[in-house]
């Protein structure tokens, strides 16, 4: 199944981290990266007195269920330092489901597509760059369309090109 992530960091070496969760979920035998945006920095959306994001989204195939997947990506999490503070505060990673094929899943730990992310164009803009026809079930319009309402939030500005194919290997 081809699955979109949403990669952001903001404390420490965030391009670093970036690279290091991309390499950590393709290490995964159940997990393969196949394409991945350039970085953007973002503004912080919901609790602005903290540093701003690096962001970017990433595709990838599995074979894993949605809750397996969560798993794999909420041990990365913690196996890159994160610890749980303030909601939508400072974290040294984050990883997030954004749409698992055309799915549509609501359960305790995990709903999917992502709650909020047709209004964060910290999400939209590097997911419209790898996938922007991909279609949002839920509303049925495209990345590209979500990312072209006017109801989406925070600036975002490119940082640096996509990481060659293979660094993250
Ligand atoms: P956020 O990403 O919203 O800033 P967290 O990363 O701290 O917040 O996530 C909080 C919880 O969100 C996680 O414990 C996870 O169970 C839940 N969650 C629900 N849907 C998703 C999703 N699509 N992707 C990742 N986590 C999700
Ligand atoms: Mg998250």
């Amino acid at each position: 199944m081809l699955v979109h992530l949403s990669l952001g960091s903001n404390t420490g070496d965030r391009e670093g981290l970036l690279q290091l969760a991309l390499r950590a979920l393709n290490a995964r035998n159940s997990v393969r990266v196949v394409s991945v945006s350039s970085i953007y920095e973002t503004e912080p959306v919901g609790y602005q007195q903290q540093p701003d994001f690096l962001n970017l989204a990433a595709a990838v195939e599995t074979g894993l269920a949605p809750l397996e997947l969560l798993d794999v990506i909420q041990g990365i999490e913690s196996q890159l330092g994160r610890e749980t503070t303030v909601r939508w505060g400072p974290r040294v990673i984050d990883i997030d489901i954004v749409l698992w094929d055309g799915l549509e899943l609501e359960s305790a730990r995990l709903t999917i597509p992502h709650r909020s992310f047709r209004e964060r164009a910290f999400v939209l803009e590097p997911l419209r760059e790898i996938a922007g026809d991909a279609v949002d079930p839920v509303t049925g319009l495209s990345i590209a369309e979500l990312a072209a309402r006017p109801t989406v939030q925070g600036w975002v500005r490119p940082h640096r090109p996509a990481p060659d194919a293979g660094s993250f290997v």
